[in-house]
């Protein structure tokens, strides 16, 4: 059988090549590493998969670094639980609340945190299934419950959550309010929305709807009211917080407020 050398040269070549391929896909396997570790489970790998589309990015009118950012605050995962930079950076405001720098995941054993009634308005991401552990776990299912106008008494919980909602809601000082008058003295207000960092937050009110989630179905709930900017701050004291934090997670990629209510 005649040698032939420059298939054989070729064979290796691809060889080579599906080594290489093989070593790049199991990187992003294994995700990318981080400054930060995620304040869901303490895992300190990353991936990242695109969740932003053209549509939206023109609507919201974001220049490339914004979009990437935004991109990275929904797409971006801790590879051990699947959290996202925006639920991480929820977890962090929660972990303030409370006072502790343990992972939520271990947080929510403690006998301190199950003494919490605890109110969480939407699913918040991958908080969900970790706060739904909480006995005095208590959901309110979005939009059947209007954040507008609670159904709960003054004064019923330790904490209020919610993720990525407050946008969708038409009037969100009104919904803060709300959140602060179900609050107990010294509880705390916990929660994200999209944060542009670099303008100011501006209502969508004359503008072409947009729609968050599932743009397809023009669902009149993933519209969005309001796009917040470095002023997000704001909309929480005039709701009456007089005690409010911002959380950044890799800033300006991922933010998070923490509201305490009371004493003022
Ligand atoms: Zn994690």
């Amino acid at each position: 059988m005649r040698y032939d050398f420059r298939s054989q040269i070729s064979f290796i070549r691809r060889c080579v090549g599906a080594a290489r391929r093989s070593i790049g896909s199991s990187r992003l396997a294994g995700g990318e590493p981080r400054s930060f570790s995620c304040a869901i489970c303490g895992g300190k790998s990353f991936r990242f998969t695109t969740v932003l589309w053209p549509g939206l990015v023109a609507e919201w009118e974001l220049s490339p670094a914004e979009a990437h950012y935004i991109d990275r605050q929904q797409g971006e995962t801790c590879v051990r639980c699947g959290g996202n930079l925006r639920s991480i950076v929820l977890a962090n405001a929660l972990r303030a609340a409370v006072g502790t720098e343990r992972p939520l995941r271990r947080l929510i054993r403690s006998s301190k945190m199950k003494r919490l009634a605890v109110l969480e308005l939407n699913e918040a991401g991958s908080l969900h299934t970790v706060l739904a552990k909480l006995p005095k776990h208590v959901f309110g299912a979005y939009p059947a419950v209007d954040m507008q106008a609670l159904p709960y008494q003054d004064g019923t919980f330790d904490l209020v959550i919610h993720s990525d909602t407050l946008e969708h809601i038409e009037d969100p000082v009104k919904a803060l309010t709300e959140c602060r008058r179900v609050l107990k003295p010294g509880g705390a207000l916990c929660f994200t929305v999209p944060v542009v960092a670099g303008r100011m937050s501006r209502n969508r009110r004359g503008l072409p709807n947009s729609y968050h989630g599932a743009p397809t179905t023009g669902a009149s709930d993933y519209v969005v009211h309001t796009e917040f900017g470095a002023d997000v701050w704001e909309f929480v004291a005039r709701a009456g917080f007089s005690r409010i934090a911002v959380l950044t997670l890799d800033y300006p990629t991922a933010t998070a407020v923490m509201a305490r209510n009371g004493p003022d």
